[in-house]
């Protein structure tokens, strides 16, 4: 274990899948995180970076059968943000030392979102200029989408596959979302010269071990700059998540599972930025700090108005709905100290891999 470990921390990419699988089922998990957390201090050092989390709004085309703002849930009330909203959002965090925003929202292909988006853009370009990182994470669109809004002022995006099994995404979703479509918006945005995320749920009905280790070696062919990967928590207004409860033990479980695969992906893939997810927090009350001590260097805090919030819940016991921005900020900063931690205030926190890497 122990030159197994110092082995895969030397360089990256030193374990075999079956190596990798053998660690995402250990018991015992110190060691492991101790590994993973020296390669994060290696590359990132005792630092945290943050990106205010904007929910742009939860009208979506899509019907993913694990989302609880699928198109088909009638209980979710739908709003979609002003760009005055917005840029009020941008700027708070700009003023509060969040060095980046990421911009989220369901999926829409339309000629009207897409403007809307390339024109919020143009006018946080003009006021921050390259001071604000912007990540987008808006879903699968044409790669002329993706070139307007890179041109417009985006540099990063994320797009998760969700999982790097075919069959196991063709279970996920209905028929006509497609597992080759969304790779290929992955390969499309690295191309295009995007810092690069994605990522996968962990704890999906069905999925296994190698399941989890092939994502990690799909996340290394992919060349991804980023990874955001959280545990897939149930939602009762979905398909997948009707009727399902997790237990304090299965909570537990997958809290451990979730924080292996982060543990892992550091260790493997070493330089890239890597997300302590809010999801985590909604296991336990301290899982992102758990998160950032199996070798995670990114967090990123709510920054929409609290009113919003309650209508864009992907899963159930979502963290810190009813805080406003500034009860968040202020109790994240404390988190992060209490692990020996301190946050980049102001500083855009770039992918390490991404300036790396030779480019195409
Ligand atoms: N609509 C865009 C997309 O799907 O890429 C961006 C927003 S979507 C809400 C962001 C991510 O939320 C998805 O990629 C998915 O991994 C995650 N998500 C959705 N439902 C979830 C659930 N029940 N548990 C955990 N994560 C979930
Ligand atoms: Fe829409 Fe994204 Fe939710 Fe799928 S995961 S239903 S694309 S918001």
């Amino acid at each position: 274990m122990t030159e197994l470990l110092t082995r895969a921390m030397a360089a990256p990419y030193q374990l075999t899948h079956e190596e990798r699988v053998g660690l995402l089922g250990l018991e015992e998990t110190s060691e492991l995180f101790s590994a993973a957390y020296q390669v994060k201090l290696h590359y990132i050092g005792k630092k945290v970076s943050l990106r205010g989390l904007i929910e742009l709004g939860n009208f979506c085309a899509k019907d993913c059968f694990y989302c609880g703002i699928r198109k088909s849930n009638d209980e979710v009330k739908r709003y979609r943000l002003l760009a005055d909203d917005v840029l009020r959002m941008a700027q708070w965090s700009f003023e509060h030392g969040y060095g980046s925003i990421v911009l989220q929202s369901g999926e829409i292909e339309s000629e009207e979102n897409t403007a809307f988006i390339e024109s919020v853009l143009h006018q946080l370009h003009e006021r921050f200029g390259d001071r604000l990182g912007i990540t987008l994470c808006l879903g699968e669109q044409t790669e002329e989408v993706y070139r307007r809004w890179l041109e417009a002022g985006a540099h990063r995006y994320l797009l998760r596959l969700e999982t790097s099994s075919s069959e196991l995404y063709a279970r996920l979703h209905p028929q006509d979302h497609l597992f080759k479509r969304r790779k290929a918006c992955i390969q499309t945005l690295r191309r295009l010269g995007y810092q690069t995320g994605s990522g996968v749920m962990i704890g999906l009905p069905g999925q296994t071990l190698e399941n989890l280790s092939q994502d990690i070696e799909c996340f290394r062919e992919l060349d991804l700059d980023m990874i955001g990967m959280g545990p897939y928590l149930p939602h009762h207004g979905t398909p997948l998540g009707k009727g399902v409860t997790l237990s304090a033990e299965e909570s537990d479980k997958l809290l451990k599972l979730a924080l292996k695969m982060i543990a892992v992906t550091r260790l493997y893939l070493h330089d890239v930025n890597i997300a302590s997810t809010t999801a985590l927090q909604a296991l336990a009350d301290n899982g992102r700090e758990q998160g950032l001590l199996a070798g995670a260097n990114v967090i990123m805090p709510n920054v929409t108005d609290t009113e919003y919030r309650k209508h864009y819940q992907l899963y159930e016991n979502k963290p810190c709905m009813d805080e406003n921005s500034t009860q968040c900020r202020s109790c994240l900063h404390a988190r992060v100290l209490s692990v020996g931690e301190d946050i980049l205030w102001g500083e855009r926190g770039d992918s390490k891999h991404f300036f790396s890497k030779d480019k195409v």
